[in-house]
């Protein structure tokens, strides 16, 4: 049996553009193409509606992960979705607060949030802008909607760091929507915010736990694929519509998270009207974690160490 493309470069551990595979592939259309033995496409095993939370001053918001359902997939901390035109829902913001121990990523879709931390960094993330924040030994910033009318709609990651970056210091990738490379396809755009896709490379780098995170939207019959490393843990979260995973093609929907299975190639297609989603890939860090509101460290003590440099003022020193 003639092996496909991918079959051949796959096998051979050859890294090969996504977008290669793709137009062959759409080419194509040829069943055969199904994953090869080699490739193990990645199912959807666990799938999640996103639960009502209310956090920072009162905003109204949707957790996909770090709630009662999955506290935590390895490295990945916590996804949290705003998304209301009632400003009531959003305004009070996240006022003054610290991190330690870890990242947290910011995804505009619709609307501006304004970031400002205590030793003068500051910016304002626009639709389509992403931040990737280190907040290593710590910071102390305030995270607020700035806008009236309209659609405020973002999402917040956090993805953990290992022990020995914890108490690195801070660093901001704040990147503009014009910033974030998009491939459009047949029936696909994909924005990639960090990691390779389609051949080319999200803004994003120097991260720990070397990460994926692309946006994908589908159209009915569009079919997205990816390589992933096969030591990477994954999830997908939808936004909009819905989409089909995996060799299984299990439909997941609009605010429901799914938790992918172990393998090296991503699938997803679309037999709705439309979908979007966003995936999240990144390698498992292994270590014990102690974590306690918006600090996440490796023991009790180092946590309890967090709460007194906070209040001594020391946090943000390092
Ligand atoms: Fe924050």
């Amino acid at each position: 049996m003639a092996l496909s493309r991918r079959q051949v470069l796959l096998g051979a551990g050859v890294a090969v553009p996504a977008s290669a595979i793709l137009l062959a592939r759409a080419a194509r259309r040829d069943p055969a193409l199904a994953p090869s033995k080699e490739a193990v496409v990645r199912e959807a095993t666990t799938v999640l509606a996103a639960e009502s939370s209310v956090d920072g001053a009162g905003v109204r918001l949707r957790r996909a992960l770090g709630g009662r359902a999955l506290g935590m997939l390895d490295p990945f901390l916590l996804l949290d979705e705003i998304k209301s035109d009632d400003p009531n829902d959003y305004a009070a913001g996240f006022p003054d607060h610290p991190h330690r121990g870890f990242e947290t990523v910011t995804y505009m879709r619709d609307g501006a949030m304004e970031h400002k931390d205590s030793v003068g960094n500051r910016g304002r993330l626009g639709p389509g802008s992403a931040q990737w924040m280190t907040a290593g030994h710590g910071i102390v910033h305030s995270e607020m909607p700035k806008q009236e009318r309209g659609v405020l709609w973002g999402f917040q990651l956090w993805v953990n760091l290992p022990a020995k970056d914890k108490m690195q210091r801070p660093r901001y990738q704040d990147i503009a929507a014009t910033q974030i490379p998009e491939v459009a396809g047949e029936r696909t755009r994909v924005r990639v915010v960090a990691g390779d896709a389609l051949g080319v490379t999200g803004p994003v780098n120097g991260i720990a736990t070397g990460p994926v995170f692309v946006d994908v939207a589908l159209e009915r019959r569009g079919i997205f694929e990816l390589p992933l490393e096969a030591d990477h843990a994954s999830f997908v979260y939808v936004t909009d519509g819905a989409v089909r995973l995996g060799s299984r093609r299990r439909e997941v929907r609009e605010g429901e998270l799914a938790v992918l299975s172990e393998g090296d190639a991503f699938e997803a297609s679309c037999d709705a009207d439309h979908g979007r989603f966003l995936l999240f890939a990144g390698r498992r860090i292994g270590e014990p974690v102690a974590r306690r509101g918006p600090f996440v460290m490796n023991t009790d003590a180092e946590l309890r160490q967090a709460f007194e440099d906070y209040r001594a003022g020391r946090l943000t020193s390092g």
